[in-house]
């Protein structure tokens, strides 16, 4: 069997952020207990942005409580 050297047991549910759909609420930023999604400016809208995927504890806070559907877990 092949790995990819990286020592995971399988795949990990790391949530990811539609930018399109964020508004920049900061709802996320607020639930997550790690602390690892934060506001960024990208233009003339701020966008939720996940620092530390390998960190996610994949307790899909930030997608419960997002309004907008905008993270996929
Ligand atoms: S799934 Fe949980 S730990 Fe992971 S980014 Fe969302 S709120 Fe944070
Ligand atoms: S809760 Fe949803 S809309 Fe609000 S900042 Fe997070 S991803 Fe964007």
């Amino acid at each position: 069997m092949e790995t990819d050297g990286s020592g995971a047991l399988g795949p990990r549910r790391v949530p990811s952020v539609i930018a399109a759909r964020c508004s920049g609420c900061g709802r996320c930023v607020a639930v997550c207990p790690l602390k690892i999604i934060s506001l960024e400016t990208v233009g003339y809208h701020k966008n939720a942005v996940i620092s530390s995927g390998e960190d996610c504890a994949g307790c899909g806070e930030c997608a419960v409580n997002c309004p907008l559907d905008a993270i996929e877990c």
